[in-house]
């Protein structure tokens, strides 16, 4: 190829520049990105950056001899892929021989406009976003309202309390992180919330908002109790940046872009679309982890990687010269004085046993099991013993998977 374009500037567009020059790639490279930034890191934005410790400028490193064009605050409208160009916001047309679909999400928005509009209401994604909720954090609103039982919405409760700011959490479900940790671990981590001061509310939402002169003054929950802020944090889950791509025939919808193993996109019937491939939080895909189910992994790891593979296939000749995608999903999160690691997806999984630690230390390492197959594990303060199942979770090793194999102590198992 001698034009490559790559739609969406962040993570996963930058490793894949990175990954096409390493390779030697020496024709046209342009990145297209709608915000003004370059290529930053969102991890920090809920850990550091709210707490003040960063400032909002995580721009990723840059290789040095990167020959790319930027071409940032101004966002992909259309694509073509019979013509094979890409339009932009102000009506121009990138041609390209191959083209990288690394959008990503988006924070989902508060699902009542009038409400969302109010001043006092936040959505973390962006590092304008960590900008403007890390000022408010640190003029100390009166108390913190936060809408959201996943990881941003408990690393927000983490933040809030080191800030001494009190905070009151909302979670739709019974358990809290139960999608991503099961009950167990989900439970665990919503128990040192609580010790830390964060007012845990589980199968709590709101049923309306309250403001003077367009500023949110209160909540009122379903249960009828109405709480006092002047700061409500929604952290609801993402959409997927896939409008842009109406019209194209790609298969794309709110589940997010579908592609093969190879990362390239498919069409609604399944076909392959020439030249063009997808990588990131944007992108689903079947994994091998698991009878190539369909997944999409919104993680920091499987955007890197999954970029690395799409670069390599994009200079590969055909298909038979191309990688499958077949990166392990892995995860962190720090929160409330806590590392938890997660190795493998744990959807689905119906056994759980405890390896090293104990749920009561709060130090443990976790397996988790589907169908009497091993599909993740997960550590908290204790990464150093994640590696080991890797293989087993890799070759979906029985559940549980044997110790001797893996050289570790004594097991103990738990019904969930
Ligand atoms: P994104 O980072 O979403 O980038 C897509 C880019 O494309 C964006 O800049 C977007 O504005 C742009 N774009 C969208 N539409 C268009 C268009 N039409 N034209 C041009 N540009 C467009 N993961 C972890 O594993 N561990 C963590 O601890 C962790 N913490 C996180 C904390 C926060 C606050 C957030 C928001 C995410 C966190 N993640 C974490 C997830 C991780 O950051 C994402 O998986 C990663 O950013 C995905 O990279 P991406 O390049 O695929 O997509």
């Amino acid at each position: 190829p001698e034009r490559i374009v790559i739609a969406g500037a962040s993570l996963a567009g930058l490793a894949a520049a990175h990954g096409l020059r390493e390779r030697g790639f020496a024709g046209r490279l342009t990145l297209i990105g709608d915000e003004p930034h370059l290529p930053y890191d969102r991890p920090p934005l809920s850990k550091q950056v709210l707490r003040g410790l960063y400032s909002a400028d995580t721009t990723l490193p840059r290789h040095p001899d990167l020959e790319a064009e930027f071409r940032l605050g101004l966002p992909a409208t259309r694509l073509d892929p019979e013509e094979r160009f890409v339009e932009l916001g102000d009506g121009s047309r990138l041609p390209y021989d191959r083209l990288l679909i690394a959008t990503g999400t988006r924070a989902r928005p508060w699902p009542k406009p009038e409400e969302a509009a109010l001043d006092g209401l936040y959505t973390l994604r962006g590092r304008d976003d960590a900008q403007r909720l890390g000022q408010r954090l640190q003029a100390k609103p009166r108390r913190v309202v936060l809408v959201g039982g996943g990881f941003i919405g408990f690393e927000v409760a983490s933040t809030c309390r080191d800030l001494d700011i009190p905070v009151t959490l909302l979670v739709r479900d019974a358990t809290p992180l139960a999608a991503a940790l099961g009950a167990h671990l989900g439970g665990l981590i919503g128990e040192v919330a609580r010790e830390k001061g964060v007012d845990l509310r589980l199968a709590s939402e709101i049923e309306r908002m309250e403001a003077e002169g367009g500023r949110l003054t209160a909540v009122t929950l379903k249960d009828g109790e109405r709480i006092e802020t002047d700061c409500l944090v929604a952290a609801i889950g993402t959409l997927r940046n896939v409008e842009w791509l109406d019209g194209s025939g790609l298969a794309a919808d709110a589940k997010g872009l579908r592609c093969d193993a190879f990362c390239r996109a498919l069409r609604r019937d399944g076909s392959v679309v020439r030249g063009v491939f997808a990588a990131g939080d944007v992108a689903r895909w079947p994994n091998p982890h698991d009878d190539d189910a369909l997944v999409a992994v919104e993680h920091w790891g499987n955007a890197r990687a999954q970029a690395e593979t799409a670069a390599g296939n994009m200079l590969a000749g055909d298909a038979s010269a191309m990688r499958r995608h077949d990166h392990l999903p892995d995860f962190w999160s720090q929160q409330f004085g806590l590392t938890i690691k997660l190795v493998g997806l744990t959807d689905g999984a119906d056994a759980f046993a405890v390896r090293h630690g104990s749920l009561e230390e709060r130090r443990l390492v976790a397996v988790f099991g589907k169908e009497g197959r091993t599909v993740a594990a997960a550590s908290i303060d204790s990464a150093r013993w994640l590696p080991a199942y890797k293989a087993a979770i890799r070759e979906r090793a029985p559940f549980p998977p044997i110790e001797e194999a893996l050289d570790q102590p004594r097991l103990r198992v738990q019904e969930p």
